[in-house]
């Protein structure tokens, strides 16, 4: 997948969000969206698990069925896919290219499998951690969310413990952010994109 050039124009970096499942991803990056609007577009992934209550299909992901996802990865479609808690999840090539070709800053929300394969890929990514201050904090957020049976919760909680040493490593991130009060972790996230954000502006 070439990604250097779009037309004339410079292909804006994109940004990849980690993070355990309940951080505060998605509110995140609904921040960026709300303020940035046309400069930030959403990579939407496919998935095989079912969708939460609001949840839309071919905006927060494309629900489909583990055959379709398991063909089209055999196609080589994907730019990167992992399994999580029992679901396989994914990013289509096409998914990026939709949001980079209008020349907008592509944001991927992944988990730390995802952010391996991203790494090997030429999309020059700029990744950032987001962390709970801590484990019980991560916990009482999802509790408070109640999207996840105790099963799902508890394989969410296990994989959580892994993906935190992921991100604790040095060099793993280009920024971590602690998600402890969340217009201050905006505010962080905010002023780490703006460099990129007046880049395009200036173009
Ligand atoms: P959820 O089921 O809570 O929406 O997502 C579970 C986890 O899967 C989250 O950590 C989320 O970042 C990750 N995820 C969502 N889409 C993708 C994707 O396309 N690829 C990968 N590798 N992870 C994803």
């Amino acid at each position: 997948i070439r990604l250097a050039h779009i037309g004339h124009r410079m292909t804006p970096r994109p940004l990849v969000l980690c993070g355990p499942s309940g951080v505060g991803k998605s509110t995140l990056q609904k921040k960026l969206l709300e303020e940035f609007g046309p400069h930030f577009g959403f990579s939407v992934s496919h998935t095989t698990r079912s969708p939460r209550e609001g949840e839309e299909h071919g905006k927060h992901y494309y629900f489909v069925t583990r055959q379709e996802m398991q063909e089209a990865i055999d196609k080589g479609e994907f730019i990167e896919h992992a399994e999580y808690s029992g679901n396989l999840y994914g990013t289509s090539k096409k998914a990026v290219h939709n949001v980079l070709g209008n020349g907008r800053i592509c944001i991927l929300d992944i988990d730390t499998q995802g952010v391996m394969q991203v790494k090997k890929t030429d999309l020059q990514a700029q990744f950032v951690f987001i962390r709970p201050p801590s484990i019980e904090d991560l916990v009482k957020r999802l509790q408070a969310r109640g999207t996840e049976t105790e099963e799902s919760l508890n394989k969410r909680l296990t994989t959580a413990k892994k993906e935190l040493e992921y991100g604790a490593v040095k060099g793993n991130f280009d920024k971590v952010i602690i998600n402890d009060n969340v217009e201050e972790a905006y505010q962080e996230l905010r002023d780490f994109m703006l460099p990129a954000v007046n880049e395009i502006k200036d173009d």
